[in-house]
């Protein structure tokens, strides 16, 4: 019975506990001072704290994650701004090329058209000229350049093989027999004329070039040396093979410097102007045949 009086009065007095807290307050000069604070208040103040503590740590976290997500924003658009600098400076650089190609292929042109008029070709509609090509190339893509990158390909492709075409047409016109043989005054062209010796009406297969003794004769074209000598009538005579179908003689010189066989360039010394043969002045009498047949020097001499 006693023991259950002190555990109600124990009760009644940690409930009295409950209700208020007591705080003293010392301060060093004034007097002690007692505070008396309800436990509820108390209470409600630590949860109101906790919940203020949750609210700002949350605020905290998201103030965070926000921070990291701007950063990445940031960093995000400060690789776009370097890939779209890299893309301006390869758009450039695309610009630089395909105008350089533009040049290139101009030139190739150019030069292909000055080959053409050297060799005396006339074939304008040979290949695709891109010189009209609108050359305001700043947005080209760089499919655009691959594909002028191609068309030049193909263009010193076909450059080359003209080229070769050329050099082999340039050889070609090497062996023509179009350079005069000499200098001086046209005496006789070819044709029907009286004979100067015999004075009938004959059939002339040459030209005569009349000047002093001694005078160079030139190769009219590249060629081999297939007569080197003594001929009645022709005198002191060379002939050229040109071995594309054209030979050209020399007659009445009166010093040979060449030898059968021997393979002379157009324009090269080949005998020294006379009298000798049938001749009635210092002169060089001149033919050329084209497929075994004299035809008129003054047409091919150039
Ligand atoms: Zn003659």
């Amino acid at each position: 019975m006693y023991k259950k009086e002190v555990e109600t009065a124990m009760s009644t007095k940690d409930k009295s506990k409950d209700h208020n807290i007591c705080v003293v307050i010392i301060p060093p000069t004034d007097k002690v001072r007692r505070l008396t604070v309800p436990v509820r208040f108390l209470k409600a103040a630590i949860a109101v704290g906790l919940v203020a503590i949750l609210i700002f740590s949350s605020i905290l976290i998201s103030h965070g994650k926000l921070k990291a997500k701007y950063k990445a924003k940031v960093s995000e658009m400060d690789s776009l701004v370097e890939e779209n600098k890299n893309l301006e400076e390869q758009i450039a650089l695309v610009d630089e090329k395909s105008s350089e190609i533009q040049d290139k292929i101009t030139e190739l042109e150019n030069l292909k058209r000055q080959l053409e008029k050297m060799a005396g070709i006339n074939s304008s509609s040979r290949g695709t000229s891109l010189t009209d090509r609108n050359r305001s190339t700043s947005k080209e893509s760089l499919r655009d350049v691959e594909a002028l990158e191609k068309k030049l390909e193909a263009k010193e492709k076909e450059f080359k093989a003209f080229v070769e075409e050329i050099e082999e047409r340039f050889e070609y016109l090497e062996t023509v027999p179009d350079q005069w043989p000499a200098q001086g005054r046209l005496t006789s062209t070819f044709g029907s004329r009286r004979h100067p010796i015999t004075r009938r009406t004959d059939f002339h297969w040459g030209i005569d070039i009349a000047n002093s003794r001694g005078t160079s004769i030139y190769a009219a074209g590249k060629g081999k040396v297939v007569f080197s000598g003594y001929k009645s009538g022709y005198g002191r005579l060379i002939i050229i093979d040109h071995q594309n179908s054209y030979k050209s003689l020399y007659a009445h010189n009166s010093k040979l410097l060449v030898n059968v066989g021997d393979l002379v360039d157009k324009g090269q010394i080949i005998a020294k102007m006379g009298s000798t043969g049938r001749s009635t002045g210092t002169h060089l009498h001149f033919e050329i045949h084209y497929k075994g047949d004299p035809v008129d020097p003054l047409t091919i001499l150039k």
